[in-house]
């Protein structure tokens, strides 16, 4: 069934009136179709002309749970009706607030049992970075302000946040980037290892290049080190088993502060509520946000640990920072809702027992591919790495270009997968079951040939 006219008006009024996060306006402008999503269902979304499409990016990383729940509605519907806003400023609480974080202290690392709201992962990062500075502070060293972060790391969009962030690309429109922030290397093994260099090995040298800088900051300067445990937005990098043992122990030497931005691998994605449990690591803020409310509602959060809060109890001054809708009483009740899902349903467990290890099987078909340099997957988080050249792990000219090409075909035969440069990267739901990885897989295959087809001619001989 066709639905063309309404389809052309509503792209008419997008370009007219919708200024798009992080796009060309010109192209959107120019009348670039943009898709028109009309309605979700399981796994699937479904376009303004009826194509079902096959979610494998979760919306953004996001809907854990699928689309169309309609108990994470109901929640949300008997909150509105109850209590739909309420401060929690001026010494007010209500029951939603107080049983997530409740339900938060329970499932984050031991060591961690309060929380901070707010409402998107940058926002949460912000809050991270005031709480850090105002930390040393409080401890008599206000002189330590640096927070090293890594090159590629995506910590939101906000000018604190993504000054934080190593995405030169974002940088470019912060006026000027804020200071107090450091960048070094990323664990990226498939592009940035020497030839020959093992993973464990290169995992050890991208961890000691954060030794290296707080030398060259001075350590007496350095605050904390801020890293995604997966890089997300980056190309889904998944770190060397050596790295983050050797990060915690170069965080410790220091005595510095870890926060680890878990707003991607938060609520289950690797297959432990948290991926610091995953990697083993002990950060003293996590930052949380995406899958909270598996995306239906506006939530985020710092979880900070004990050591932070004594800190913060150690005076009568006020924290002076705070967002009107921290602590939102519907997203809370819809934050918890979804969690009860997750739980009853064993989607955390069963990313390590059967969903995760259904994907890494799924690309591991794809590794021989001629356009296929590496593949990789860490949980329900998954990228194929496009190259001209297997042998040589040579790039095609103007990254990006092919990464395009294979995600437009991939939307043509129903799959979403979303191109950062020439990786292809994947982060469905954790609700697929053995009929969407045989979806997937078949689209997969169709949309590297048909890609592979497009630009035989750049291919190494
Ligand atoms: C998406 C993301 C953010 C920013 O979250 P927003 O809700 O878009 O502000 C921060 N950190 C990571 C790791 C993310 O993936």
């Amino acid at each position: 069934m066709s639905n063309r006219f309404q389809t052309k008006q509503i792209q008419d009024l997008d370009a007219q009136h919708h200024l798009h996060p992080f796009s060309d306006h010109q192209s959107l402008r120019a009348g670039q179709n943009v898709r028109v999503i009309v309605k979700g269902e399981g796994p699937y979304v479904i376009d303004s002309e009826g194509h079902r499409i096959l979610d494998g990016m979760a919306g953004l990383w996001t809907t854990n749970i699928g689309y169309g729940n309609k108990e994470l509605a109901q929640a949300a519907y008997d909150q509105m009706v109850e209590l739909p806003f309420y401060n929690t400023f001026f010494k007010t609480t209500h029951p939603p607030v107080v049983a997530l974080s409740r339900k938060l202290a329970e499932i984050a690392p031991a060591h961690i049992n309060q929380v901070f709201f707010g409402s998107s992962g940058s926002e949460s990062n912000d809050t991270a970075i005031r709480l850090i500075r105002h930390y040393w502070a409080l401890k008599g060293e206000p002189k330590r302000r640096i927070i090293i972060s890594r090159k590629n790391a995506y910590h939101g969009s906000t000018i604190a946040a993504g000054s934080m962030g190593g995405m030169s690309h974002v940088h470019q429109h912060s006026y000027p980037v804020y200071e107090g922030f450091r960048h070094v290397m990323d664990p990226y093994w498939y592009g940035d290892s020497f030839p020959g260099e093992t993973p464990e090995a290169f995992g050890l040298r991208a961890a000691r290049a954060i030794d290296e800088e707080i030398l060259r900051c001075g350590p007496e300067n350095v605050a904390a080190f801020a890293g995604e445990p997966v890089q997300g937005a980056g190309g889904v990098k998944i770190a060397p088993s050596t790295y983050w043992p050797e990060v915690q122990r170069i965080v410790d030497k220091y005595g510095i502060l870890l926060l680890a931005d878990e707003v991607i691998t938060g609520f289950g994605r690797v297959g432990t509520w948290f991926a610091s449990e995953f990697y083993g690591i002990r950060p003293n803020l996590i930052t949380f946000a995406k899958a909270a409310t598996s995306g239906y509602i506006p939530l985020s959060g710092v979880l900070v640990d004990d050591k932070i809060v004594e800190a913060l109890m150690s005076t009568d001054d006020d924290f002076n920072h705070g967002y009107t809708f921290s602590g939102h009483p519907v997203a809370c009740a819809v934050a918890l809702k979804n969690l009860e899902i997750m739980e009853r349903d064993r989607l955390v467990p069963k990313v390590k027992e059967t969903t995760g290890p259904a994907l890494a099987k799924l690309f591991a078909r794809f590794k021989d591919h001629p356009l296929v340099g590496e593949v990789r997957t860490v949980g329900m988080l998954g990228a194929i790495e496009l190259v001209a050249d297997k042998k040589t792990r040579k790039r095609f000219d103007d990254p990006g270009r092919v990464g395009l090409i294979c995600r437009d075909h991939f939307f043509r035969e129903g799959f979403i997968m979303r191109a950062v440069y020439d990786t292809m990267v994947c982060a469905p739901p954790l609700t697929w079951t053995d009929a969407q990885f045989e979806e997937a897989g078949a689209v997969i295959q169709k949309a590297l040939d048909q890609t592979l087809a497009d630009v035989s001619g750049e291919l190494a001989a």
